[in-house]
């Protein structure tokens, strides 16, 4: 095997794909309730996106952060508006190391508290960043990072020491087990980080670019982070990440404290752009198919099988009594795509763009293969 072992592939072939609708190489046809672990927001091959990625790709791939970017700065704009100042990395990891020196470097300060199940990336201060064991196995950590437990504020405030910089978390644990935060901790929390002086780094990598209903989760709980990123859903399927702060924190990343080969180029940014577009036009109408699949899955409730039925907007996680994996790869043999998540949680992220009948069909589908376990 040419390929190291570090994950469990399917035995199964994609070539091609049209919104939530996947190809195999036996032309069988998948409904995709995963958008490829939060990726194809809005579907994939998305037309729009197409256009403008082919449009970019005859002009000029690659310019590095040498010379002026001005789709960066478009970009930019459409993430953040006026009030945040952006850096463009290649991955959500990526993000979250930027957003973590960052911190450091802002406010001279060196503890980041992150939460138990969170989840930040494979790279070693975002590993460090996230809450689980299983993650950190076998490995020497950075120094720097605290645990918290989330949604217990209290287990945050035995934290506090004078040296925090930062209090990074995601406001609905995706990898964890698809686990909202409380808005009453949220509040808590920001408002312990603002009497404290420490800054808060929202991760918005899964919750972001419309996963929740809102374009980024924290527009939910009323607030603006110091710092949030972005990666997953932000160019439809093309690697890339963003980091983004208030602008006071901007002069902290000063020239020669960070950079990217890749980050930020323009066939990305395009994509970015024009991904952007597509979820302004479709957000306002994305509450009725919200209202809709959670109407549906209120009836997964009643299933023996399941404990718990939870989430936020587009983002699901149905807590089971039975092992995941082998949910996971049965569904898959009927032909649709879902995740799990922590220990035991069948996670959907369906594309934001999924017809509504089909992704009924398929959680009618779901909810037969688990009434019959
Ligand atoms: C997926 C994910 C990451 C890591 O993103 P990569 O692009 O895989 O590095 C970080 N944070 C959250 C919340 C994620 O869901």
């Amino acid at each position: 095997m040419p390929l190291f072992p570090n994950y469990h592939r399917a035995p199964v072939t994609f070539v091609s794909a049209k919104n939530a609708t996947w190809f195999d190489d036996q032309n069988q046809a998948y409904s995709d309730l995963s958008s490829g672990i939060g990726v194809y927001n809005v579907g994939a091959n998305n037309p729009k996106v197409v256009a403008a990625l082919t449009k970019q790709a005859e002009k000029i791939w690659h310019v590095p952060n040498l010379y002026l970017n001005p789709l960066q700065e478009q970009v930019a704009e459409k993430l953040g508006g006026d009030s945040y100042t952006a850096y463009f990395a290649n991955s959500g990891a990526e993000s979250n190391e930027a957003a973590i020196k960052l911190a450091r470097l802002a406010t001279g300060k060196s503890t980041i508290i992150s939460f138990s199940n969170s989840f930040h990336g494979r790279t070693y201060a975002a590993m460090a960043a996230t809450g689980q064991d299983s993650i950190h196995a076998g490995l020497p950590m950075l120094a720097g990072f605290e645990y918290a437990v989330f949604n217990d504020i209290n287990s945050v405030k035995t934290l506090l020491t004078d040296d925090i910089a930062a209090i990074m978390l995601e406001l609905v644990q995706g990898e964890g087990g698809v686990i909202p935060a409380e808005p009453e901790f949220v509040k808590a929390l920001v408002k312990l980080a603002h009497d404290n002086n420490i800054l808060i780094l929202i991760d918005e990598v899964q919750t972001g670019m419309g996963r929740t209903g809102t374009k980024f989760a924290f527009e939910h709980y009323n607030f603006e982070p110091d710092i949030f990123t972005s990666a997953k859903g932000l160019a439809n399927g093309i690697p890339v990440g963003a980091m983004l702060a208030k602008n006071v924190l901007a002069p902290a990343l000063a020239y020669g404290t960070h950079g990217s080969t890749f980050g930020g180029n323009p066939l990305v940014m395009a994509s970015a752009n024009v991904t952007l577009d597509v979820l302004d036009n479709l957000l306002p109408e994305l509450q009725t198919k919200i209202t809709i699949l959670w109407q549906k899955l209120a009836e997964f409730n009643h299933l023996n099988v399941v404990t718990d039925v939870r989430g936020l907007g587009m983002m699901a996680g149905i807590a089971l009594t039975i092992p995941v994996n082998e949910v996971v790869s049965d569904l898959l043999n009927e032909q649709i795509i879902v995740l799990s998540a922590g220990q035991n949680t069948l996670r959907l992220l369906p594309p934001l763009t999924i017809p509504t009948e089909q992704l009924l069909e398929s959680l009618d589908k779901i909810k037969k293969y688990l009434s019959e376990k």
